[in-house]
Formats: C-alpha cells, sequence, structure tokens
C-alpha cells in the first residue's frame, strides 16, 4: 500500500483512516485560515454537461484495466477519486446518461457527444471522475498505474510511478 495516498478509498478498506481523519484536519484547518480550497472544472466536449469539484481528490492514478481501455477508447483512463457529496454537476445533468457496469460501478457520459466523463462508485459511495475532462489542473496527480496486468501491450508505460498488476494491496 502507498503510504496514506488515498487508495484506501478506493478499496473501500478504512486501514488508512487515521491518515483520513489528520487528512481533513489539515484540510479544515487550510480552509480556516483564510485560504480558499480552489475549485476544479469540468466539462464534456460539446459543452452540454459542466461540473465542478473542490480540488481535494483524494486519490488519482492511470487504470490500464480492459474495461477501463474500451470505455475511454484509448490506452488507459486517468482517474481521480472524490467523495459524491463533492460533485456538482452544474451544467446539461439530463444529458447525462449512465451505463451500469457492474454492481458497484455507474459509468456516466454526455449522451449528446459521448464524452465519459466519471463513474459512480456505488460500494464506497465515491466518484472517479476523468481528469481528461478537467479544465482546471488538480494539485493531485496520478500517484500509479493500476492494472498494469491488463495493459495494452503495445503500450509502454515510461514513467517512475508504481505499477500495480491490478489494485494496491
Ligand atoms: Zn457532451
Ligand atoms: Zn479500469
Amino acid at each position: 500500500m502507498l503510504p496514506g495516498c488515498g487508495f484506501a478509498r478506493l478499496l473501500g478498506v478504512s486501514r488508512l483512516r487515521p491518515f483520513r481523519v489528520r487528512y481533513w484536519l489539515l484540510l479544515s484547518r487550510i480552509c480556516k485560515g483564510g485560504v480558499m480550497e480552489k475549485t476544479l472544472r469540468g466539462r464534456c466536449l460539446c459543452g452540454a454537461v459542466e461540473y465542478q469539484v473542490p480540488d481535494a481528490l483524494e486519490y488519482a492514478g492511470y487504470c490500464h484495466c480492459s474495461e477501463c481501455r474500451r470505455f475511454s477508447g484509448s490506452a488507459f483512463s486517468a482517474f481521480g477519486g472524490i467523495a459524491e457529496g463533492n460533485l456538482r454537476v452544474v451544467k446539461g445533468e439530463r444529458h447525462i446518461t449512465s451505463y451500469r457496469k457492474s454492481e458497484d460501478s455507474l459509468m456516466c457520459f454526455c449522451s449528446v457527444c459521448g464524452s465519459s466523463l466519471f463513474s459512480r462508485k456505488l460500494k464506497t459511495g465515491m466518484v472517479h471522475l476523468r481528469l481528461g475532462t478537467l479544465v482546471d489542473t488538480p494539485s493531485m496527480q496520478p500517484q500509479a498505474h493500476l492494472f498494469t496486468g491488463s495493459k495494452a501491450s503495445w503500450y509502454q508505460i515510461e514513467d517512475g510511478l508504481p505499477r500495480f498488476d491490478t489494485l494496491p494491496s
């Protein structure tokens, strides 16, 4: 497990809870200190759907699993996790269509242009934003490559980030 990286939320386990408590304490201190949390804006290709989240991703990574590759039509999906309550769809909610990929995952995309926007993780209450739909730069950048066991054979990972065959254990 990456120390305190927040991937515990991705896994739906609470082993890193003490870290999370410290994290939120730190965050609330920063806010009380008058430094306003930045807002990240996101939108689909055609602009029918726009959303906003606080710049407080709990984890971020590159997922190379075959499902992310198919849904994104690319070598991998860059995603960032944030608690569902933090996501605000500010435009075009009616244009969001979802596909129930599994018990746990609802894949949400723009029904006009097909952009993959985010997935809702029903068990953990998290939303996985597709980082490519962000207009602004998140403070937290992807921290690891996940599901590299199913990576596209034609894509070579060339950065030094940690790699996991499936999920961090
Ligand atoms: Zn669209
Ligand atoms: Zn994936």
